[in-house]
């Protein structure tokens, strides 16, 4: 849980030399391996096992991920022996390329692109053609035979240079390129002449020196490395620090740096530039999935200024050799890594190039698809498969989708960039979505493309809508990534996010007017007009199959927390073996029963008999609801958990509502106003409440007890079997539950004679309070089942408050002085460490003791991995988790298979591990011992 050291590895040793540059290139010379991800980052180590594997790579080398934290550690300086390194490598890529850096004749031009060990899309920044000034410009020029090029080559140059690394707006560069455009009657940057392009160069060099204040560097190395230090610098830029923080990306010290030659997708119609998926990241279709620009360069696709062609559909037209060298690739990239590649190419004058490959970005559905399918092609394992859904992303495949009965008004249509329902209301920046969100509004983002700095409205938007962009453009990958719907480079739509209006057909809309988008529809994504209504999400197809296989790997069972037949049934659909939990507290909030439950708490401290009497008006209401929930579980287990909460709770706390009250029962505003001040406390978390309230008003207990019994009795009699488990809350010493079990007993014994039946059920408790955790061996001998109620016992091992943590907690992991939210994901060095002591306490009294766990962490699968871990026999959690935890309890067993030497410490059963203390009685051998 504590983070020992912010720093995950130390800087190299001062004085020995470390080596900073790997090289990939022809004749095997490359350094780098496929499994140097750490090192070299993800691109780098690609790059280098590309070279390997023959595909087609353009020379270069990798700066290690280790010079970005020496250069951040060491206060923004690079590392002395850095550039030497460089100009090594670069003359190796001269000897490869047969170019020169810096040659007017036959110019070597470089790209530098980060690349860090986890993809980080449109985080970090890019340069290309490094090496270009004015003498080398007329010799590419030369060397092309394509004066146009070399001109488009060199505004690129500085444009990105003057954008990226010096800091300069891209829209004064842009506001140039326009008014050159507009100047010659010119629409596309492509229909600019050669003269045009040298003007605008002309112009971008103005624009840099009077933002920059000195002319633009005409030396490659000093370009390259402010470059390199640029590329540094962005990883602790605050975007890239935002992207990690919401992708949960920790103990990674820096990006790689990959300088490679230059190939040019601009050198004329006969070159092109695209990128390309292997598999549909948006279905998981197993087809080829890409875009291309004819006569363009690098971000030119991503960027979403130009839209471009489907490769599927065009490239063809364009270059059957090209088209056919692909789909080759495909084949090849897929079978080396055995996932889905994203990947970019270039084209120049006809010869493919390979810049890039990673693993792609998918959404839920393609990834659960594209697992169950590469399964199934024998291009992965059964448990390969399962380990590449990441459980938490389940989530986007069980929440609603648009109710197709529903009556829809279409008012855009784009491309369907990332797939699901979205409705909220219109925010036009990312700020106003962040901080709309913020006060509970429900928001779709509206923009004309999205760009980095919208991170953080993008994460919180329920949706993104863009007018321009491809299905590769920032806002579809990032959407795709966080699982956001989104429909992309919409065209009809015109946004003015100054004026705060979108328009569509003559129609304009509004921050307060509701629009509903569908990102998955095929094949337009769609915009509709208002709030459509949803349905709830269903099991089939490829997500009912990776659950089949996860179910066959798992060994803890998952169980759902609900309070009502109609959850119980939700769950139960999605798979849950049993309830691990029902707060009956819930059940009298309804408005019909708050009254009865106002009315006895109302009673007096003395008034045992006022208090039974509006118990009794409860029971049938209690008893109604069992059966419900008990019919809905069809014979699975139920823990119903006893009145937890403290008594004020329920009672009303304005003086209207207190009058009425008081109305309605005979009592005085006074009266009612004094009980109200009676119950007040000043710490009711820890006071009146939990098994407390049944102690000090065994007939609260009673009544449930009666209720549960009588409900059990009378499912059984309507011939559907069920199992209660009465679960008591907040235990802390034996003594307690001993009373309470004998009160529990009793009432169970007098409903079986009345009714002349027996049911089975059990007696256990929650472990929520510290001292039963490690009193676990004590409670073991009179509980029958424990669960552990980590929301609780997380509050009381830290002494954070539920209710108030919110204020001071986020700054803890900001800070790194908690990884994560403890109440969220377990804090496995703590409350971990006594629920794994209350297991094995626990079972070296009673060896086959349940455990089970129902707090919030039943459904986080980190928590689950841990509970596999300690070996709990179940988690309990919120119905719509219920598939999470079940993959995630297929990934700890996986998992702990694959280190069985690793995981066996703690999986081990607690019952030789450590013996409960000597002088502890032996449980008595009860009866009730033998009911599962
Ligand atoms: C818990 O404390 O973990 C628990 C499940 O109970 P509640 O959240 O109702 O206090
Ligand atoms: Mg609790």
């Amino acid at each position: 849980m504590f983070k020992q050291s912010k720093q995950v590895k130390p800087a190299a040793p001062k004085g020995k030399a470390v080596k900073r540059v790997y090289f990939f290139g022809p004749g095997n010379q490359t350094e780098g391996k496929a499994d140097m991800k750490d090192l070299l980052g993800g691109k780098g180590a690609n790059l280098a096992d590309m070279t390997t594997a023959g595909l087609p790579v353009p020379a270069g080398f990798t700066i290690t991920t280790d010079t970005c934290g020496d250069y951040n550690d060491a206060g923004q300086v690079l590392p002395a022996s850095l550039m030497a390194e460089v100009r090594a490598n670069i003359a190796k890529v001269e000897k490869a390329t047969g170019k020169k850096f810096g040659d007017a004749k036959n110019p070597l031009l470089l790209a530098a692109r980060s690349g860090a060990k986890f993809s980080m899309p449109g985080m970090m920044d890019t340069v290309l053609n490094i090496g270009l000034n004015d003498a080398a410009v007329d010799g590419l020029a030369k060397l092309s035979g394509n004066e146009r090029f070399a001109y488009d080559s060199y505004r690129r140059l500085i444009n990105m240079f003057g954008d990226t690394v010096m800091g300069v707006d891209h829209h004064h560069f842009e506001h140039e390129l326009s008014a050159v455009k507009a100047d010659r009657g010119v629409e596309l940057d492509t229909d600019l002449d050669t003269d045009g392009l040298k003007e605008v160069v002309a112009r971008y060099k103005k624009v840099y020196k009077d933002h920059v204040g000195s002319d633009f560097p005409s030396d490659g190395l000093q370009q390259l490395e402010a470059a390199i230090e640029a590329v540094f610098k962005s990883w602790m830029g605050e975007r890239a620090i935002k992207y990690r923080e919401i992708n949960d990306i920790r103990g990674v010290r820096g990006t790689a740096v990959n300088v490679q030659a230059m190939v040019f997708g601009n050198m004329g119609d006969d070159s092109a530039t695209g990128v390309a998926f292997t598999r549909d990241p948006s279905t998981g279709e197993n087809v080829f999935y890409g875009e291309f620009l004819v006569n363009a360069q690098g971000e030119d696709v991503v960027a979403g200024i130009r839209t471009p062609l489907d490769c599927k559909t065009e490239m063809a037209k364009w270059s059957v050799k090209s088209w056919k060298e692909l789909l080759e690739v495909k084949k090849k990239l897929e079978t080396r890594y055995r996932d889905v590649q994203d990947f970019e190419f270039t084209i120049e004058k006809g010869k493919l190039y390979m810049l890039q490959t990673r693993n792609g970005k998918r959404t839920a559905q393609a990834a659960v698809r594209i697992a169950v399918e590469m399964a199934k092609e024998k291009l992965i394992t059964k448990e390969e498969g399962i380990l590449r859904v990441e459980p938490s992303s389940l989530d986007q495949l069980l929440h609603p989708t648009f109710d197709p009965k529903a009556d829809k008004t279409v008012i855009a249509t784009g491309l369907p960039a990332s797939p699901g329902a979205a409705v909220g209301k219109i925010a036009f920046t990312a700020e106003e979505a962040e901080q709309r969100v913020a006060q509970g509004e429900k928001i779709i983002l509206v923009r004309r493309e999205t760009e980095p700095a919208d991170i953080g409205g993008m994460h919180v938007a329920e949706g993104i809508l863009t007018s321009t962009g491809g299905m590769t453009s920032h806002a579809a990958v990032v959407a795709r990534g966080m699982g956001t719907p989104c429909v992309a480079g919409a065209g009809m739509v015109h946004i003015d996010a100054a004026a705060r209006t979108l328009k569509i057909a003559g129609k304009t809309y509004g921050p307060d007017d509701y629009i509903s988008l569908d990102g998955g529809k095929s094949p337009a994504g769609e915009v509709y007009e208002g709030q459509v209504p949803t349905v709830d999400a269903a099991l089939t197809g490829a997500f009912a199959q990776i659950m089949k296989w996860a179910d066959e790997f798992r060994t803890l069972k998952v169980r759902t927390n609900a309070d009502t037949p109609h959850d119980a049934d939700v769950a139960r659909n999605f798979g849950a073996e049993g309830i691990g939990l029902t707060r009956t507290e819930h059940m009298f909030f309804d408005p019909e029963r708050i009254h009865n439950m106002r009315e006895m708490i109302l009673a007096g401290a003395a008034d045992v008999e006022g208090r039974k009497k509006a118990l009794a008006k409860l029971l049938p209401y209690q008893r109604e609801d069992f059966i419900g929930i008990f019919k809905a579980m069809k014979g699975l287990p139920v823990t119903i958990r006893l009145l937890d909460p403290p008594l004020h709770e329920f009672l009303p706390h304005n003086e209207k509502d207190q009058k009425a009250l008081g109305d309605s029962l005979g009592l005085s505003l006074e009266a009612v106003k004094q009980r109200v001040q009676q119950l007040h406390e000043s710490n009711p978390m820890l006071g009146h409440r939990g098994d407390r309230l049944a102690v000090t008003y065994p007939e609260i207990l009673e009544m449930q007890v009666r209720a549960i019994i009588e409900a059990a009795v009378a499912t059984k009699k309507a011939g559907i079997k069920c199992l209660p488990e009465i679960m008591i809350p907040l235990a802390g010493t034996k003594a307690e539950l001993d009373y309470l079990k004998k009160i529990t007993i009793d009432t169970a014994e007098a409903v079986f004679k009345e009714t002349k039946t027996r049911v089975e059920y059990m007696y256990g408790t929650m472990i929520e309070v510290p001292r039963a955790a490690v009193t676990a061996d004590e409670l073991a001998q009179t509980a029958e089942f424990f669960s552990f109620g980590t929301n609780d016992l997380t509050q009381m091992t830290f002494g954070y408050s539920r209710d108030d943590a919110g204020v001071f907690l986020p700054e803890y992991i900001k800070k790194e002085i908690l990884e994560r939210d403890p109440f969220q994901s377990l804090d496995v060095g703590g409350v971990g460490k006594l629920v794994d002591m209350a297991v094995k306490l626990g079972r070296g009294v009673k060896p086959d003791l349940k455990c089970g766990i129902c707090g919030e962490h039943g459904g986080d699968p980190r928590s689950v991995e841990f509970c596999h871990n300690v070996g709990l026999n179940y988690v309990s959690c919120s119905p719509f988790r219920v598939p999470i935890a079940r993959l995630a309890a297929a990934h700890a067993a996986i998992k702990a298979k694959q280190a069985p030497a690793k995981s066996a410490k703690s999986a081990k059963p607690a019952a030789k591990a450590s013996k409960p203390a000597a002088k502890i009685a032996k449980p008595k051998a009860k009866a009730k011992a033998k009911r599962k």
